[in-house]
Formats: C-alpha cells, sequence, structure tokens
C-alpha cells in the first residue's frame, strides 16, 4: 500500500482519485458496434458474440427447464440453506421500505395520494466470469419481487460449455424467475434495450458488470430511453480505523474487496501510525494465503493508507471521497455514524465486515460507485417502482383551489390553464357537475359531515393571519412582529415567535401515528384542544354537550367556560357506557360528547362496539379522548378517521411520554375539522420552547416502550399488593397509569392521612360510582413502596376509629 501521513487537504483530491477508465473511447466504440450487431441481426448476433467473447457454443439462448431442473441437485445442500436465510433477510429489510399510500387532503375537497406502481419489465445482469455472482441475483431478484414487477428477465453469460451456474439458476428458481438467458457482457445490455425474439425489451436495467457492461448501460438510458440502477464502476471501500481497531480485520477487510478486481479501490484512514504498521504486516501474512493472492496484490498496489490528525478529519475525507463501502472500525462508531453524509452503504463497529452487507445481513449490495454516493443511493425497493401522484377535486375543492390557480395561471400569461379552471367553475355555478359529484358521494364526504355543526360565528370568520405566515422564511430582515431583534434575556434565544403551523412536529407525528400531517391539531395540552372544541361548536347560552361521569373534569370546566350546558350520560357500575347510549345520544341535540377511553378516573377501556355504535349515529362530534391510550393494550381510534368523519381523538404527551411540562396535546381529525380548530386557535399556542423539545423527543421516540413497560410493571404490583390490605376492598381493573382503589373505611381520611405523611392522591369519592374511592397514581418503585407502606399504617392505626363512608 502507498502511505501517505498527514497530507495537506488541498493533496486530497489526488488523494481520492480512483484509478482512470484508461480505453474509455475503445470501449464506448465497441459497445456501440455491439448495439448495432444486436439491432441488426436480433438473437442471431447473440449467437455469434457468446461464441467469440463468451467462447460458448450455445444450442439456445434461453435456459431450459430440463436446465433448471437438474440445477437444484447440484448445488451443496449447506449453500442451499445459507442462501435461503440471505433470502429471508434481505426480504425483511427491503419489504420493511414498503410505503403506506398515504391520502392527503390539502384543503377541503382537495385529496391528493401517492401510489407506488412497479417497474413494468426489468432486466437483471448477473456478472458471470471469474466467479458467478449469485448474491447479485439475490440483491436484485429480491426486491423485484416485493416491488411486484410483472415481467422479470436475467441475462448472465453462459460458461464455455454453454451452461449457466447452477447456483445461479437455484437462485432464480427460489424467486420465481423463469426467463434466464444465457448473454453476458454489452450484447446483453443491448438485448435488453432494444429487444430480440428471445430477449424482450426492458424499461429498466439493473446489476453490475465490467466496462462493457457499464458502457452499456450509459448508452441504453442516453440513447435508447432505458432506465438503469446507477452508473457502476469498480467496487470500493474506505476503513476508517483508530488506535481501536483490530490491524487483522482491517487487513481482511481490504482483500476482500482487493479480491474483486485489480481495479478495486481499496483506502484506509487512520489516525494511528501503529496501526499502519500493523494493517501492512497482516495484509502480507494473509494475503499469501488467498487463492485469488494475484489480483488482490495488484489491487493493493493502487491503494492508500492515509494518516490524519483525527476522527474528524477522517470523516471529511471520506465525506469527501464518497466510498461505495464505508467501515467505522472504531469503538464509537455510532457516534461517527451520524456525521456520515456521503457514502453507499456504512458497516459500524469492529464485528460487521463489509462481507455481511454483501451477502446476507438484508441491505443490498448494489450501491454507488466512483463518487456516485454524493448524490446516488443504493438499489432498494424504491429502485423497482414508481411513485405516481393522483388527486381528486370535489366540488368544494374546486371551489377554494380554482381561484388560486386563475390567479397564478395568469400571473404567468397560461390563458388555457386559467381556463381549464373556470370553465369547470362556470359549469358548476349552473349545479350541473353539482348533481354529478353528489351522486358520487364524494363531496359529501367533506363538507357535509359538519353542517349544523360549527358555530355560525366561527364559520364567518377569519383566522389570525400573521405578517410572519405571508412571508415565511424569505427575509432576514424581519420588523413585522415587533419582537426585539438584539436576542432574549436568558442563556437561549427564544426572541422570535415560534411556527404558528408547528410544521415540523406534525411531520414527525404523523410519520409515528401513520397519520396525515393535516390530521393533526396540537394544542396548549390537550386540555386546550377540549375547550377549543366546545367553542368550535357550542354557541354560548344555547348549546349543550354531553359527558358520561364519573369522568375527567375539564370536559365540564369547558363547558361552563363558554356558558354551555351540560348533559350528564352516567357509566354503568362497571363504568361502561350504558346499553341506551346511542339511542340517548342519536335523540340528543347536543354537539359533541366526551368519551375517555381509558377512562379517567376510572382506568378502563370504554367498550369498542359501543363506542363504533355511537360514531355511526350520532349527529355531534365524538370525542375520544386517548390521554391513555399508551398504557392500553387496544389499537388508537385514529386508525378509523377515515370511516368516521366526526371523530376526534385526543392524545397527549403529558402522561406515558413524561413532557407533562412541556403542556403539548395533539387532537387528530379529518382536515377539514382540523382546519376549523387552526382557524380558531390562538395565533402561537406553542411554544418555540415546547415545539423545540417535543421534536428531540418524537427523535427519542423507540425509548417509549421501554418507560412505558416499566410504568406497567408497578401497576401490576400496586394492583397485586394493595388487595393485602385490611382498609383495601377493590382495585378496578385499568389499562392507564393509575388505579382506582375502594377502601372499606372512610376514603377522605385514608386521604388526609396520607396527605399529612406527605403523600398526595386524588379524591374521588364525590364522584359518581366512585364512592369510598381514591385515584392513585402509579410512580417509581420507591414512591410505591411509601405508598403502600404508609396505607398499611393507617390501616394498623385506625381500623377501628374509621367508620365506613358511602
Ligand atoms: N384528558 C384526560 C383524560 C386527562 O386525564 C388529562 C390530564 N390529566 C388530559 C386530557 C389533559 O392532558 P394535557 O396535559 O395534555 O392537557
Amino acid at each position: 500500500m502507498q502511505v501517505y501521513s498527514y497530507p495537506d487537504p488541498s493533496t486530497w483530491p489526488a488523494l481520492q482519485q480512483r484509478a482512470a477508465a484508461a480505453e474509455a473511447l475503445q470501449v464506448a466504440a465497441r459497445v456501440r458496434d455491439i448495439f448495432g450487431q444486436v439491432r441488426e441481426r436480433g438473437d442471431a448476433a447473440l449467437l455469434t458474440l457468446a461464441a467469440e467473447l463468451d467462447k460458448a457454443t450455445l444450442t439456445g439462448l434461453v435456459v431450459s427447464s430440463a436446465e433448471f431442473a437438474t440445477a437444484v441437485a447440484q448445488v451443496p445442500a449447506d449453500l442451499q440453506a445459507a442462501i435461503r436465510q440471505a433470502k429471508i433477510n434481505i426480504e425483511t429489510f427491503h419489504a420493511a421500505q414498503r410505503e403506506p399510500e398515504m391520502r392527503v387532503e390539502t384543503m377541503p375537497g382537495v385529496v391528493c395520494f401517492r401510489r407506488a406502481v412497479p417497474v413494468q419489465r426489468v432486466g437483471l445482469y448477473v456478472p458471470g466470469g471469474s466467479a458467478p455472482l449469485f448474491s447479485t441475483l439475490l440483491m436484485l431478484g429480491v426486491p423485484a419481487r416485493l416491488a411486484g414487477c410483472p415481467e422479470v428477465v436475467v441475462c448472465t453469460p453462459p460458461q464455455p460449455d454453454g451452461s449457466v451456474s447452477p447456483v445461479i439458476l437455484f437462485v432464480a428458481q427460489l424467486l420465481g424467475i423463469n426467463k434466464v438467458v444465457k448473454v453476458g457482457g454489452a450484447q446483453a445490455v443491448a438485448a435488453l434495450a432494444l429487444g430480440t425474439d428471445t430477449v424482450p425489451a426492458v424499461d429498466k436495467i439493473f446489476g453490475p458488470g465490467n466496462r462493457y457492461v457499464t458502457a452499456a448501460k450509459q448508452l441504453a438510458a442516453a440513447e435508447y430511453g432505458v432506465a438503469i440502477d446507477m452508473p457502476a464502476g469498480p467496487s470500493e471501500v474506505l476503513v476508517i480505523a483508530d488506535a481501536s481497531a483490530n490491524p487483522g480485520f482491517v487487513a481482511a477487510d481490504l482483500l476482500s474487496q482487493a479480491e474483486h478486481g485489480a481495479d478495486s479501490q481499496v483506502v484506509v484512514l487512520t489516525d494511528s501510525e501503529s496501526i499502519i504498521e500493523q494493517v501492512q504486516a497482516e495484509l502480507e501474512r494473509q494475503l499469501a494465503t488467498l487463492p485469488r493472492r494475484e489480483v488482490a496484490a495488484q489491487a493493493l498496489a493502487n491503494s492508500r493508507a492515509i494518516l490524519l490528525s483525527d476522527a474528524a478529519t477522517m470523516l471529511a475525507f471520506s465525506n469527501q471521497y464518497a466510498p461505495e463501502h464505508l467501515i467505522l472500525a472504531t469503538d464509537n462508531a455510532e457516534a461517527l455514524a451520524t456525521q456520515v453524509t456521503n457514502a453507499g452503504s456504512v458497516f459500524l463497529g469492529h464485528l460487521t465486515p463489509e462481507a455481511v452487507g454483501d451477502y446476507a445481513s438484508g441491505t443490498n449490495h448494489t450501491l454507488p460507485t466512483g463518487g456516485y454516493a454524493r448524490q446516488y443511493s443504493g438499489v432498494s425497493l424504491d429502485s423497482f417502482v414508481k411513485k405516481i401522484t393522483f388527486q381528486r377535486l370535489s366540488v368544494a375543492g374546486l371551489q377554494v383551489l380554482g381561484p388560486v390557480v386563475e390567479t397564478m395561471a395568469e400571473a404567468e400569461g397560461l390563458a388555457a390553464h386559467a381556463q381549464a379552471v373556470s370553465l369547470r367553475l362556470a359549469a358548476l355555478s349552473k349545479e350541473n357537475l353539482q348533481t354529478e359529484s353528489t351522486a358520487e358521494g364524494q363531496d359529501s364526504t367533506f363538507s357535509k359531515p359538519y353542517v349544523g355543526l360549527i358555530r355560525p360565528s366561527v364559520e364567518r370568520m377569519q383566522p389570525y393571519s400573521s405578517a410572519r405566515d405571508e412571508f415565511e422564511g424569505m427575509a432576514p430582515v424581519m420588523l413585522d412582529a415587533n419582537e426585539n431583534s438584539l436576542g432574549s434575556v436568558g442563556p437561549d434565544d427564544f426572541s422570535r415567535y415560534p411556527d404558528p403551523h408547528q410544521r415540523a412536529i406534525k411531520v414527525d407525528l404523523a410519520r409515528l401515528k401513520g397519520v396525515a400531517s393535516n390530521q393533526i391539531f396540537l394544542g396548549n395540552g390537550s386540555d386546550e384542544a377540549i375547550d377549543l372544541l366546545v367553542r368550535l361548536t357550542c354557541t354560548p347560552g344555547q348549546d349543550s354537550i354531553v359527558v358520561c361521569p364519573p369522568t375527567y373534569g375539564m370536559y365540564e370546566v369547558a363547558a361552563n367556560l363558554s356558558d354551555v350546558r351540560v348533559e350528564r350520560l352516567p357509566l354503568t357500575a362497571d363504568f361502561q357506557l350504558p346499553a341506551n347510549a346511542a339511542e340517548v345520544l342519536a335523540a340528543s341535540k347536543a354537539k359533541l360528547v366526551f368519551l375517555c377511553s381509558p377512562n379517567n378516573p376510572t382506568g378502563n377501556l370504554l367498550a369498542a362496539d359501543a363506542l363504533e355504535t355511537i360514531l355511526r349515529s350520532f349527529k355531534g362530534l365524538v370525542v375520544v379522548d386517548e390521554a391513555y391510550a399508551d398504557f392500553a393494550a387496544a389499537p388508537s381510534w385514529t386508525t378509523r378517521l377515515a370511516e368516521f368523519p366526526r371523530l376526534v381523538v385526543l392524545q397527549t404527551f403529558s402522561k406515558a411520554w413524561g413532557l407533562a411540562g412541556l403542556r403539548l396535546g395533539v387532537a387528530y381529525a379529518a382536515p377539514a375539522l382540523i382546519a376549523y380548530l387552526d382557524k380558531i386557535k390562538p395565533p402561537y399556542n406553542i411554544s418555540a420552547a415546547t415545539q423545540q423539545h417535543t421534536l428531540a423527543a418524537l427523535a427519542g421516540a423507540p425509548s417509549l416502550p421501554e418507560m412505558r413497560a416499566e410504568l406497567l410493571n408497578g401497576r401490576t404490583w400496586l394492583a397485586t399488593e394493595l388487595p393485602r390490605l385490611p382498609i383495601v376492598e377493590h382495585v378496578f381493573p385499568s389499562d392507564a397509569n393509575f388505579l382506582l382503589v375502594r377502601f372499606s373505611v372512610d376514603a377522605t381520611a385514608v386521604y388526609d392521612q396520607l396527605r399529612a405523611r406527605g403523600i398526595v392522591v386524588r379524591n374521588r369519592t364525590t364522584q359518581p360510582g366512585c364512592a369510598g374511592c381514591l385515584r392513585l397514581t402509579v410512580g417509581t418503585d420507591t414512591e410505591n413502596e411509601q405508598l403502600l407502606q404508609a396505607l398499611a399504617e393507617i390501616g394498623a392505626e385506625q381500623t377501628t376509629e374509621m367508620p365506613v363512608v358511602r
């Protein structure tokens, strides 16, 4: 290896140079000639070229079923098992790349969606040559199958005896690919681009190959309208090895790249001089043992070991080089990986050789080389699909969006564009389209559900709009909002008003919850959403809401604040909705009903079928408050939003997320309803601090299950221990992070005595159905223990003095 010590950054570009493709011009001319032959003589040209270039005399181009049949028997059982395992891993990783089709209503009545549709005809090139790369067929065939490409053709060069590697045929069979053509090199690409009698022309060509194959793919892309996976060149690896690296491992990784071919690119960066020496020694020792040592030695002669001052410099070099494979042979690989900006695929730590990704970990090994990792990704499921966008406007949609488009089209001087809208708007006003679209029912989904539900004064009002909205992201000089341009008092800068639309949070939250971002409203706590929902629907002094006691007190508070009447529909003794709930509600003129599930203070989930009946029959909004849903073993009602336009689901960051101090609650609902909530919300209801912290928390969402599991353990433990206390009569089953407990003695006295001992719980004795009950929040193990200990003491001291109170 050539060794460079602390090269000046101005010399880096020279060190990052890949071996120049020497005879590029001759290669291009030869490839053009081959395309000409294939265009003129089709299959006959392929047979001639096989004899000339592969030294193979072929009787037919297509692998026959007899050849397939004998192939399996020739593949050893342990190799078959290994391939099967690799296939499962690659399938698992690529299947996870599927994106659900997401429908978004960008404005009321304007529905846009995007659907992944497979590329219809794909050609997979599998190199044969010195080593038949059956792994490439796995890497291309698995995503092609998962994407659902209807036509998949494999081309691979024949061996001199006219056969194709039995392992390649085994893999093809495993993937259900039955069209394998014995054609290699540029002629394979020409056949796939042009089509012959046996090789169908395809839409996209995948696969690595030598200089001729690469040049042919480029020609096919440039002149024949065929897409290619990516420009491919010789394979390459860059290893970042600090003093913690194992020189033997590093040398093995370098060699595993070098054995691909004499033109393979191998680079090692280190900040430790001794690592270079040890790696050199290991290279010599291991090279001697390799069957492909000739090839590897040639590649190593062009390879580079570069000594740099520190990790940051090594990363800067690597990002500038943009390697196909990047190995981070350091103890802190995970941290370094966050700084990687250009690379095809990255291998972290000392136990992750590139070889695992080449074969079987699950990631794809078809990756950008030659510095293309700066702008290309490797092959993935996406490479085999097109994302087609769709849209449909309802009457309401055309009415709101039409004028916007007319204005823009006129400003661009494209009168026909404007007319495409104007004609339809004019037709609408004559009402002939109105009938058509209501007949389809599509318009009703958007506006009808809320007729008579939204307070008339809200319908009339204009939403508050700040100048910041209009000029969002435009001017660096913002002198519109009377902020203090000099900065903030205190350590952090909060001198600017926050994003009134909280877009970043909505995008992340939408992804996490599987909803669209315009189905999300963010409130200053879900308490704010509760308040706004009442104000959105109820005219003070006139309308009413329904609550189902015992339940969360804020619903009534919000109603009282707005001078809105409260109708009560009490829960049954086991805290479920009464059998006639749907009937009572259907007959009620109330504008909305609050249903809390899991319910506070009782802890139980409301039966889903009862809720569903209400959703189908009640004419008002059905607000399902899921503040405690993270602790429950039931699917969220957010999954049913598309079915029920009047459903609103409330959730909060105050409970399982442990972020009560941020004050952030969420309402999920149909976009049109969210648009109404946005219209009446205070302009900057979510502070910049809350927005920042929430984004950080969403990035850390994977830790949520751990914390939740710990709280659930605490709940189980309390639920087991509490009934053993003599003063505890009953512990109600709970799907939340608290327990409702009925005492056999005066619960208020228990409450007072707990308080005297410094333990504050919630006294619920006056709530309907909760006589004798306290609500105990699950705390830390220590707090739970203190609570149990205190209750045991209270029981022992005062059982006789405390009469039962109902
Ligand atoms: N809903 C229920 C059922 C609650 O118990 C609470 C808080 N105790 C809330 C909503 C309000 O939560 P937030 O902190 O998001 O305002």
